[in-house]
């Protein structure tokens, strides 16, 4: 069942996903902005007000790993909405879980997430240990580290391609490194499911992938945003904080017709986004854009130079800002895994917070203060007249 696709120009419900320390799966439901120590309200999906008459719910008895008692989630089944209700366990349980998690202290959250980064930095062993710190000659194809290290706008420049204002690409990744991390995430998402640990998920959207920081790969991501993405971000995302990137959210992404199937519209928690697919074999899933927005306008229309859609390339990236509305069409037969980096400017949120217009960034803050300096002139010349 394929995910029905904004139709362009159309306005589109706009989804949040926050980096979440907790790993709350998504519902598919609408997202409002939030931060990642606090899920606001408009984040959590909502149940019935009346349960469901004659519908039997589950039994959760033999679910390993659960946050709340098996009981708990047969009761509360009754209020899921009409769509949950032959949904698969799984899917119930993170649905409800999301719900509950509010009334859980931001502590504990915290505290949970240490262990499940405990638990594997003592228990896994990887399978690629040289994908753990970072080697550039093996990580970069030899055009984006020669730009990279010439430095100059005119070499970065000329490694990239402009599809619609503000998406930019580059082949960036060696097909080897890329084979390595499929193999790595795979050889992950084994051992989890053999120790019985359950997998956090990267955000609040995808119900697959894992946060490439936790199973230890932090140094390396932050050696390749320092070195590697701040350069480019410096020249082409100024205006969003590319110059002062300083954290970084890491993490893959999983795609097929047993996985996620799409990615509903959205906005990233970053400031850059870097995405690069890792492969493998797929059709469809294609990349959708509709222009760059604040918080303010982020659900208004797109223009026609907006509306983008790019289909993945393995090793081949995209860097995009994060407030660029985008999303992910279905994919239609094989599997497609991206690695993405949220990169993130500690400075840029601060200043975010004094400002009132956006017109560097947000094509809508841009077209209001263009009328309203029209409008002044033309009331400026009436006068003069
Ligand atoms: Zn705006």
């Amino acid at each position: 069942m394929a995910a029905e696709v904004m139709p362009s120009r159309k306005r589109p419900a706009l989804q949040h996903p926050h980096h979440n320390a907790n790993g709350q799966v998504s519902s598919g439901q609408p997202r409002h902005h939030g931060d990642e120590a606090d899920m606001d309200a408009f984040s959590i999906p909502k149940l019935l007000q009346s349960p469901t008459s004659g519908h039997k719910p589950d039994q959760y008895d033999d679910m390993e790993n659960l946050e709340y008692p098996p009981s708990l989630y047969s009761g509360m089944e009754l209020y899921l909405p009409g769509h949950l209700l032959s949904a698969p366990r799984e899917k119930k349980v993170s649905f409800l879980d999301r719900i509950l998690a509010k009334y859980r202290p931001n502590g504990e959250r915290a505290r949970k997430h240490r262990e499940y980064r405990e638990r594997i930095r003592f228990n896994y062993k990887p399978l690629h240990e040289e994908l753990y710190s970072l080697n550039p000659d093996h990580v970069f194809v030899p055009g984006f580290l020669n730009a990279v290290k010439d430095g100059s706008e005119e070499a970065l420049r000329k490694i990239i391609m402009e599809h619609s204002p503000g998406v930019y690409t580059f082949n960036m990744l060696e097909p080897t490194f890329c084979a390595k991390m499929l193999d790595e995430v795979q050889h992950f998402e084994n051992w989890a499911l053999e120790a019985k640990v359950k997998v956090m998920r990267p955000n609040t959207m995808n119900n697959y992938g894992a946060v490439l920081d936790d199973i230890g790969m932090e140094g390396m991501l932050h050696e390749l945003m320092m070195g590697f993405i701040n350069p480019l971000a410096g020249v082409l995302f100024e205006n969003v904080g590319g110059s002062t990137l300083d954290a970084h959210h890491g993490f893959v992404v999983e795609y097929s017709m047993d996985r996620d199937l799409d990615l509903g519209f959205h906005v990233d928690d970053s400031e850059v986004t870097l995405n690069v697919c890792l492969g493998k074999e797929f059709d469809g899933g294609e990349l959708f854009f509709r222009g760059v927005r604040c918080d303010k306008h982020v659900n208004g229309e797109s223009r026609p130079e907006e509306v983008l859609e790019y289909s993945h390339v393995p090793g081949r990236a995209i860097l995009h800002a994060g407030r660029h509305r985008h999303g992910a069409k279905a994919i239609t037969a094989g599997q497609r895994t991206n690695l993405i980096l949220w990169c993130r400017s500690s400075q840029f949120r601060e200043m975010k917070k004094y400002q009132r217009d956006f017109s560097s960034w947000c094509g809508e803050c841009l077209l209001r203060r263009k009328e309203r300096r029209r409008k002044l002139s033309n009331a400026k010349r009436q006068l003069a007249a």
